[in-house]
């Protein structure tokens, strides 16, 4: 390993670009909930995202499906997320409408349709949306214990936005890093789940697809198909199946296939190295499709992420860490601020290891405590989202987009809560928060109503 060098910069005098009661970072769906009920509940929202438009993986990395917002029996996700889920439907046309009209499980992305959707949402409730805008350091008060302040870059240069509350919903927890917020990252070894490069397709038959599916009997996801790709050398080494294909129409499908290894989220040089072997993963994967998959033969690709597909970095450590335990014995927590039932999906972390995946029986769920929103050390600070606490197993199920809309709207609604009445994170009242979360349609579990 080659030794870190410094320099020091001159003292910078930067100007103050903003102030806002409640700054939430980062434009997933953890970040957008959160923009939404912290609006909602009437504090000053700017929202900052480092893209030209919201969605995180789902559309700067064409993630082309949600998972399920439901324990195969009932949905179990709603209120801010479930809305959105129905909006993008209705935004894709009346083709997608009517074809997934009764869908609450992997309904496919359609990323622009979706982008306009997320504008709208905030726009409409008066969060302030700064696009094209990154992250890159924040201010500490005296004692440490709060964020007095972030430093951004953009085309407008250096400067200080001055907030009293914060929501990182970077994914990676950048901010709570930045303020010294203790993380792991990756497995005991440092393993982290690949990377994918996910792509659309255009100019498919999805007819001639299920026909060919008929008469072979592969599965959807092409168990034999891909595995004689690979012994054939088509395919690199790797999972003997694709993750997913969703299908936006009759001719158009996303794609969710292979993996890129070794790939820290967090490091420029990583997400460059992903970038360009992803996109090399794909030509090679559309050489693949159009020899092997009936269907394909013609298949043009309209694009590919922007980034590449990260599922996993790093995880704070909050008051409480989520455990495999509590997510195999289906636990409630008195501080619940949601309920989860997607199954642990923990991706190979190189091309010979093999998948984990644990599932809970239909029906169940497992609460999600609000202590695990919040950050060790810091008063002012809440990480919902694909960062939130909880050990590696258990993030390969809180990850998935559906549950970070529900940790987002409550992490905006206690920071609304927490700016009202200047009270610490904290020192937020559970009962009320899950109180306005259940009005607001959200879903807490069994016998606990809304009001
Ligand atoms: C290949 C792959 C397949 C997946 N499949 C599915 C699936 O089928 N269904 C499903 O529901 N989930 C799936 N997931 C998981 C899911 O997409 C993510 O875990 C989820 O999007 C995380 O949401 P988030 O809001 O926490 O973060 P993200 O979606 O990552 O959003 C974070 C946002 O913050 C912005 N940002 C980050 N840092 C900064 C900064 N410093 N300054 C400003 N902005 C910043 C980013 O640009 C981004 O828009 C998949 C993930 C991957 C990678």
């Amino acid at each position: 390993m080659t030794e870190v060098q410094y320099t020091t910069l001159p003292e910078t005098r930067v100007p103050v670009s903003a102030e806002a009661d409640v700054v939430v970072i980062g434009g997933g769906p953890a970040g957008i909930a959160s923009a939404i009920s912290s609006a909602e509940n009437g504090a000053r929202t700017l929202l900052i995202e480092q893209r030209g438009f919201l969605g995180g993986m789902g559309t700067v990395s064409l993630v082309p499906a949600f998972c399920p917002f439901t324990d195969k029996e009932k949905p179990i996700i709603r209120g801010i997320g479930l809305e959105l889920l129905e909006r993008m439907k209705s935004e894709a046309g009346e083709a997608f409408q009517q074809e997934y009209e009764e869908w609450l499980d992997w309904v496919p992305i359609d990323a622009e349709a979706l982008k306009r959707v997320y504008d709208d949402a905030v726009l409409e409730k008066g969060v302030h949306p700064l696009y094209h805008t990154f992250v890159y350091d924040v201010v500490l008060s005296a004692s440490k214990r709060q964020i007095e302040g972030i430093l951004i870059v953009n085309k407008s240069g250096l400067s200080l936005v001055r907030c009293k509350y914060i929501i990182d919903a970077t994914g990676d927890a950048d901010i709570a890093a930045k303020a010294g917020v203790p993380f792991q990252k990756g497995g005991s070894e440092g393993e982290l789940q690949p990377g994918s490069m996910c792509y659309l397709l255009s100019n498919v038959d999805r007819y001639c697809f299920q026909q060919f599916l008929k008469d072979t009997q592969d599965t959807v996801q092409l168990h034999r198909t891909v595995e004689r790709g690979i012994a054939e050398g088509a395919l690199p080494e790797g999972r003997k199946s694709i993750s997913g294909l969703a299908w936006i129409s009759d001719t158009l499908v996303g794609v969710n296939f292979g993996h890129v290894f070794g790939i820290d989220g967090t490091k420029a040089e990583d997400l460059t190295r992903g970038a360009i072997e992803g996109r090399r993963l794909v030509e090679r994967q559309i050489r693949f499709f159009r020899k092997y998959v009936p269907g394909f033969e013609q298949a043009h690709l309209v694009a590919s992420g922007e980034q590449i597909g990260i599922r996993e970095t790093r995880r704070i450590q909050g008051d409480y860490v989520l455990t495999a335990e509590d997510f195999m014995q289906a636990r409630t927590f008195e501080d619940d601020i949601a309920r989860n039932a997607y199954y642990i999906d923990i991706h190979l972390a190189n091309s010979k290891s093999e998948m984990t995946i644990n599932h809970l029986p239909p029906g169940q769920s497992h609460g999600v405590p609000y202590r695990v929103l919040l950050p060790v050390g810091i008063d002012n600070l809440w990480v919902p989202g694909r960062a939130a606490s909880s050990d590696r197993a258990v993030q390969g199920s809180l990850r998935v987009m559906p549950n970070c809309f529900a940790m987002g709207q409550a992490a905006g609604t206690a920071a609304a809560m927490a700016a009202c009445h200047s009270l610490t994170s904290r020192e937020v009242s559970v009962p009320e928060l899950q109180k306005r979360l259940l009005d607001r349609g959200a879903w807490l579990g069994e016998g606990v109503v809304q009001g």
